[in-house]
């Protein structure tokens, strides 16, 4: 679009001659995000070290209406932070001070450029746990994870972002400067303002500072990896555990093309030919999680797996969970194209899922890899392709179709934690009525008259 005559000049008085970048190298490593198969470069670059830095990027974009996309580590996989329109890309991560720990409230306050896991690291110090764990802690920012209300392997028994955020400070487009929600473990005043916000991936206001409900650490935890020879069998075995009164902290599954790669990048000596991965993590006070452990392991055995091995220290647990990591990172090297979604079902629907996700795999003849959070009914099925083979691209395309119809078919959802973003925003309408949509236009106008802020997403 182009910005209007003097932008840059005005946005370096505000953000300093260092936090603007214009070069095309910076815009092109800007238009970009964890998606493999979208981008789009901003005109400028502004890293704010404020809230008042924010507000007056943001007064000047609503003057002269340009678009706004706020940033944080771009590690977002459906397209949410790509500057579709052009104009500002807004970045967070100098904003990186955690402000303060409250221990004796159970809660921490910091800025949301601040790194998940550097947040963690701190909180370890004083014996604290914030639970969400989206599995790219390591570069994820508070603020991108609040804006996707994220969550990971924890979800299962701990729940999300937004369950974890007790306030915020936000700049809305026209500059003005809000606090919202509070320090609060309970708040019912008014309209839950900083719940509306969370997941609104970034077109509503922009945040500067969040406050988080914190836990203490669990005292143990055990991990306890399963073998299976069938990934349906490994779905029900979800079921009978849950079944059996065990809630554990995260059970995630993995497919034999995982295993796979698990077994070339960090080789754990699984069988090649098996189907499916469970891992498992107990946590809490040491005799439960021995019991819950044993109940884990018995389960397992009784489903038909074919090797169940508790990790036999916190070693051998963190090189288990590390193998998890690197196998959905692997996915990202295996195809130029990699179309990753998280469609999510109610859990008993799992082995359903899976089945027809397979069923797909074979009727377009691709390649799906599934990793999930088979807890919390949240899938990852990958479909490997390559955008530059038009007939590839194609039947991965239709493949994807089928996959949200399934999840929708299923009593699911498009999406468990990624968002919309530009990724999956042609299936909105099929996973909403029409009226809601509706809804979710007004209240965008409310916050956002002028229709800067992260233009293009969501529909
Ligand atoms: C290897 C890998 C593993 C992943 N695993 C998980 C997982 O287990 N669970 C999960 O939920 N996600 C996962 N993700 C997705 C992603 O990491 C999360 O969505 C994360 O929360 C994004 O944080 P970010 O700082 O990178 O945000 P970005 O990607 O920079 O931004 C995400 C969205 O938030 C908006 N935004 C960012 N900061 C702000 C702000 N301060 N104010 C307003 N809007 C803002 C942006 O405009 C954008 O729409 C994974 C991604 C990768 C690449």
């Amino acid at each position: 679009m182009g910005l209007p005559k003097g932008t840059t000049e005005r946005l370096r008085k505000i953000a300093g001659e260092k936090g603007v970048l214009t070069s095309p190298v910076d815009l092109l490593t800007y238009s970009y995000d964890g998606t493999t198969n979208w981008e789009a470069k901003p005109e400028v670059v502004v890293f704010p070290t404020t809230t008042d830095q924010v507000s007056e990027i943001m007064k000047l974009a609503t003057q002269d209406v340009i678009p706004v996309t706020v940033r944080g580590a771009g590690t977002n996989v459906s397209g949410g932070s790509i500057p579709v329109l052009g104009g500002i890309v807004l970045c967070t991560t100098r904003m990186n001070r955690i402000i303060a720990i409250n221990a004796a409230n159970f809660s921490a306050t910091a800025e949301v450029g601040v790194v998940l896991h550097d947040l963690n690291q701190e909180l370890v110090k004083h014996r604290l746990f914030f639970p969400p764990d989206p599995q790219s802690f390591l570069a994820a920012t508070l603020g991108g994870c609040v804006s996707e209300n994220a969550g990971g392997p924890y979800a299962v028994k701990y729940g999300v972002f937004k369950h974890y955020l007790l306030g915020m400070r936000t700049v809305l487009p026209s500059g003005t400067i809000i606090d919202l929600g509070g320090k609060t473990m309970k708040n019912v005043t008014g309209y839950d303002l900083p719940q509306l916000i969370c997941g609104s991936e970034g077109t509503l206001a922009v945040i500067t500072q969040v406050t988080l409900r914190l836990l203490p650490l669990p005292q143990a935890h055990q991990t306890v990896l399963a073998v299976f020879d069938n990934v349906v069998t490994a779905g029900e075995t979800v079921q009978r555990i849950f079944a059996s009164g065990i809630m554990p902290a995260k059970i995630e599954l993995m497919d034999n093309w995982l295993i796979q790669r698990i077994e070339e990048v960090t080789p754990l000596g699984l069988p090649l030919t098996a189907e499916a991965i469970l891992l498992f993590e107990l946590d809490g006070m040491s005799e439960a999680v021995k019991k819950e452990t044993e109940g884990v392991v018995d389960c397992c055995k009784k489903t038909g797996a074919i090797d169940v091995r508790p990790a036999r220290d916190a070693n051998e647990a963190e090189n288990f969970w590390t193998a998890r990591r690197a196998g959905f990172s692997a996915i990202f090297g295996n195809a130029p194209t990699v179309l990753a979604e998280d469609v999510t079902v109610p859990i008993n629907r799992i082995p359903e899922l899976i089945g027809r996700i397979r069923r797909c795999a074979r009727t377009y003849n691709l390649t799906i890899v599934i990793i999930g959070h088979a807890g919390d009914g949240n899938l990852h099925p990958a479909i490997l392709t390559n955008r530059k083979d038009p007939a590839h691209y194609a039947r991965a395309e239709k493949a994807l179709d089928d996959i949200f119809a399934a999840a929708l078919d299923l009593g699911g959802v498009l999406s468990g934690e990624h968002g919309i973003g530009l990724e999956k925003k042609r299936f909105l309408k099929q996973a909403l009525p029409a009226e809601a949509i509706e809804l979710l236009k007004e209240i965008k106008k409310v916050f956002d008259p002028k229709g800067i802020l992260n233009p293009g997403k969501i529909w």
